[in-house]
């Protein structure tokens, strides 16, 4: 199923491979009407990307994905539509990429005291002007063939629990929704399944997320079955949240992501996009 509506990216300002306006230019051949670029932590590469929208006649959500600490998990908050000047989001973004830049370094000895000599270096260089994340950890250890895949690399060495983790201490749930909201724009909680959440606990948290600010969840993920759709479309009734939908896509190499390939979006669900000024032009009807 495509959809002409694709709200989670990822280009070279974060963990994606390519350069904003090559992301963009991807997603538009892919029929991608209006799309939110969506790096960790990070709001570099919007302005490129706008730029990229707007000579191809698409719609340009200016997107961000932050990290967050909640009861010691890892759990990634999606701002959409945001001011990306705002100077307290910017004072926001600037703690995390410190946080990140210190778990890096210490990932890296964690993996030299495996064998991996050279990891830190090699994770750095592949991250570019980004700051580096697992992801490019990831990356170095298939380029020096420690591993043959990036889902090898963190399955053996960087989940939680593995060698090369390292937890860090992120932003609150709270403090990140203000953050967004601050900066205009709306949070969404970002695939609420991939998290090592029971059901109890993962409810516990969309109460929180709601209660807290937060306006809505991402019912669509790349690379999704029925039933879950099914359930992420339930849990957003239950939670009195709208619904998002996003890819996540990362890399041409993951060739089973593809921008806008995502499966149907719910209609029991409010979509997220249903009050943004003119974005009727840019969907499907079915939309
Ligand atoms: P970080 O924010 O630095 O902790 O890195 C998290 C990123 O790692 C996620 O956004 C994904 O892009 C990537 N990631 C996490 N788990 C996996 C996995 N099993 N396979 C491939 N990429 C993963
Ligand atoms: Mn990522
Ligand atoms: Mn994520
Ligand atoms: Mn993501």
């Amino acid at each position: 199923m495509t959809s002409s509506i694709d709200l989670h990216m990822h280009s070279n300002a974060s963990d994606g491979v390519l350069p904003p306006a090559e992301l963009v230019d991807l997603a538009h051949r892919h029929q991608v009407r209006c799309l939110a670029l969506t790096d960790h932590d990070t709001v570099e590469g919007l302005a490129e990307a706008a730029r990229a929208a707007e000579h191809l006649g698409m719609r340009f959500i200016p997107g961000i994905e932050l990290s967050v600490s909640w009861e010691r998990v890892d759990v990634h908050v999606v701002g959409l539509g945001i001011d990306r000047t705002n100077p307290g989001l910017l004072a926001g973004i600037e703690q995390q990429e410190q946080k990140r830049e210190e778990r890096a370094l210490r990932i890296g000895e964690r993996l030299e005291r495996k064998g991996f000599s050279g990891a830190w270096e090699g994770a750095r260089r592949l991250a570019g002007e980004a700051t580096v994340t697992r992801t490019h950890f990831g990356r170095w250890l298939v380029e020096a063939g420690h591993v043959p895949n990036l889902q090898a690399a963190f399955k053996r060495y960087l989940r939680r629990g593995k060698a090369g983790y390292v937890q860090s201490e992120w932003a609150a749930l709270e403090t990140v929704i203000g953050w967004i909201a601050g900066a205009g724009g709306q949070a969404v909680l970002a695939h609420p399944l991939r998290y090592p959440l029971n059901q109890r606990k993962l409810r516990r948290l969309l109460d929180e997320f709601a209660a807290t600010g937060g306006i809505g969840m991402e019912v669509v993920s790349g690379h999704q079955t029925p039933d879950r759709t099914e359930l992420l479309a339930q849990l957003c009734d239950w939670h009195g949240l709208q619904g998002s939908c996003g890819s996540d896509f990362h890399s041409p190499e993951q060739t089973w992501l593809v921008p806008g390939r995502i499966p149907a979006f719910p209609r029991r669900c409010r979509p997220i996009w249903k009050e943004w000024p003119d974005i009727a032009s840019y969907l499907d009807p079915a939309a």
